[in-house]
């Protein structure tokens, strides 16, 4: 039983000491081991860098054969030259490009024992038949003891790093009933756990492991963006950072091939990674940086997948991106060696259009995954938008159970618990009143000249401006109800009653291939019913007067 130890612990205590080399067990490992080795399948959520590995790399030395799908060849290489370092019988059974050769070679290796873990890529396991004959007679022979699938969340088909090749190890448990599986993930929320041990059919009493998310020693702000100063503002974050590593993420090709040309105008050399730097010059791109001799790479969502550089000082997002799963993951890849480094999105609310409208043209999501793409979008605004603790949001998003850990008052690490502090305020006549107006100015629509219902005509609307466009308006119900707010709060209400589905924005599909004329039209949200019928409540955080 626990209580009493197991068989396998002096094993596992010389493994960690003596192989590893590691002082001791983080919080997590060892209890992550005990359960892989107890035959049971296992989910384990530890931040990056927190020590996965481990977790089954010790019970591979200890009852092999262990099986670990990674998608990455980069990462498989790393890892399994280390492990070779350190003595242990390990090897990866390589991509389509390498020759057949090697995959016989491996395969021979792993039927006669000299291995104990072996690497391989979703895409291998189902396109090598070599691969699947070993396979299939190390089950029989009962030496086939555990699957590992690092990056579990890629099975997420909402998700920033959904994989095609992920799906099919749906069909593992089904293959090789009795061989335990262990999944491995950096940013999984709670939903996505659940939605992966479903998918991967593991049992229901698998064991999960969650690390606490919370990255102590990663600051987080968010700036407002400007598109006049944004580079110039980056420039400033760079300059601050002299001779040190960061991550500037950008949305498209097209944004890092023009933030890195603007930066250059400014004397700051960097170099761009996104999918259309051809295959060759992105590794050597890659290596440049981990090697610091160009600390600063531009980058799409493309780079930085393991990627295991440990002194990235700060990570920038030119546009916030598309949900706190992504950003939580790309923000962690810096400060990996615990020490302090820095995270921060330019905020500019109307790049949601832009999130929109490329959800929009990828035409193939089902309408429930559409509402869940937009869901995590509205998130990732509220994130930014919230004058709360960013820590603490984040922490809740991932683990809703938990008590979310603030920044300590006496050292704030993000910009949040670094400002004035705010007052909750209780606004929801004010939004019964945006409500009333917006239903107003649709049905009044198509009668006068009225302007578009958008954000910032309501905007103005609420405020009772007296432009000439606003005419048509004047006599709606709710016209300058909020005439007594500054402007930048109004804007913070809307912004906030389209995060709660009060309100919606409907982007259209502009006419141009350009997004930037992209249009959205505020409408009523699902929730818009609920808050007429006073059955939803609307809390706003105030400045302090
Ligand atoms: P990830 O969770 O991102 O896969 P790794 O398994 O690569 O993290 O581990 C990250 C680093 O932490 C490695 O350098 C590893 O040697 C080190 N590490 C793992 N566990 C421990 C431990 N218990 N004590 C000290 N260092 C550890």
């Amino acid at each position: 039983g626990w209580a009493g130890g197991f068989p396998w612990d002096a094993e596992v205590e010389r493994a960690r000491a003596e192989r590893f080399g590691v002082p001791s067990f983080r919080p997590q490992q060892r209890e992550a081991i005990n359960a892989c080795l107890d035959g049971r399948d296992v989910f384990v959520r530890m931040p990056t860098g927190g020590g996965k590995s481990l977790v089954y790399q010790i019970p591979a030395l200890i009852c092999p054969l262990v099986v670990v799908i990674s998608p990455l060849v980069s990462l498989i290489q790393d890892q399994v030259q280390e492990l070779i370092q350190l003595g242990i019988g390990a090897s990866a059974v390589r991509s389509r490009d390498e020759s057949g050769d090697t995959v016989q070679t491996v395969t021979k290796k792993m039927l006669s024992g000299e291995l104990q873990i072996v690497y391989v890529t979703p895409e291998m396991i189902h396109q090598s038949s070599i691969l699947q004959k070993t396979l299939r007679s190390l089950y029989e022979e009962e030496r086939l003891k555990r699957f590992v699938i690092d990056e579990a969340h890629c099975l997420n088909l909402w998700g920033n790093e959904f994989r095609e090749s992920y799906l099919q190890l749906k069909n593992l448990r089904t293959s090789f009933p009795n061989v335990p599986i262990l999944a491995c993930s950096a940013t999984a929320t709670e939903e996505i756990i659940q939605s992966v041990l479903k998918q991967l059919k593991m049992a229901e009493d698998s064991m999960v492991f969650l690390s606490p998310v919370d990255r102590p020693n990663l600051e987080f702000k968010v700036l407002p963006k400007s598109k006049k100063t944004v580079i110039r503002d980056i420039a400033e974050i760079i300059r601050q950072f002299p001779g040190r590593s960061g991550i500037i993420y950008c949305l498209s090709r097209q944004n890092c091939e023009d933030v890195q040309q603007e930066l250059a105008q400014l004397q700051i050399r960097a170099e761009v990674y996104h999918a259309h730097v051809p295959p060759h010059e992105r590794a050597a791109v890659q290596q440049r940086w981990k090697s610091g001799e160009t600390p600063i790479i531009v980058a799409t969502i493309a780079f930085g997948m393991g990627v295991n550089k440990r002194d990235v000082r700060f990570v920038i997002h030119h546009s916030f991106p598309k949900s706190l799963e992504g950003y939580y993951q790309e923000a962690g890849r810096a400060g990996r060696d615990g020490c302090h480094a820095v995270s921060m999105i330019f905020y500019d609310y109307e790049d949601k259009k832009r999130h929109q409208h490329m959800a929009l043209s990828d035409g193939n999501q089902a309408p429930s995954q559409a509402e869940k793409t937009l869901q995590r979008l509205l998130q990732m605004v509220d994130y930014c938008e919230e004058v709360t603790c960013r820590r603490a949001f984040i922490c809740s998003y991932f683990d809703c159970a938990a008590v979310a850990p603030h920044c300590s008052p006496n050292a704030a690490m993000c910009d949040r618990c670094r400002a004035a502090p705010a007052a909750l305020q209780d606004v929801t006549l004010e939004a019964q009143g945006v409500l009333q107006f917006l239903r107003a100015a649709r049905a009044a629509r198509p009668r006068g000249k009225a302007p578009p219902v958008t954000l910032h005509s309501v905007k103005e609307a609420l405020l009772g401006s007296h432009a000439q466009r606003m005419a048509p308006w004047q006599e709606l119900p709710g016209f300058g109800a909020l005439r007594t707010w500054t402007e930048p709060e109004v804007l913070r209400l809307l912004r906030r009653l389209v995060v709660r589905s009060v309100l919606a924005e409907e982007v259209t599909t502009p006419v141009a291939a350009s997004a930037n004329v992209t249009v959205a039209y505020l409408i009523e949200g699902k929730y818009g019913e609920a808050l007429q019928l006073g059955q939803l409540r609307i809390p706003l955080y105030r400045p302090m007067a």
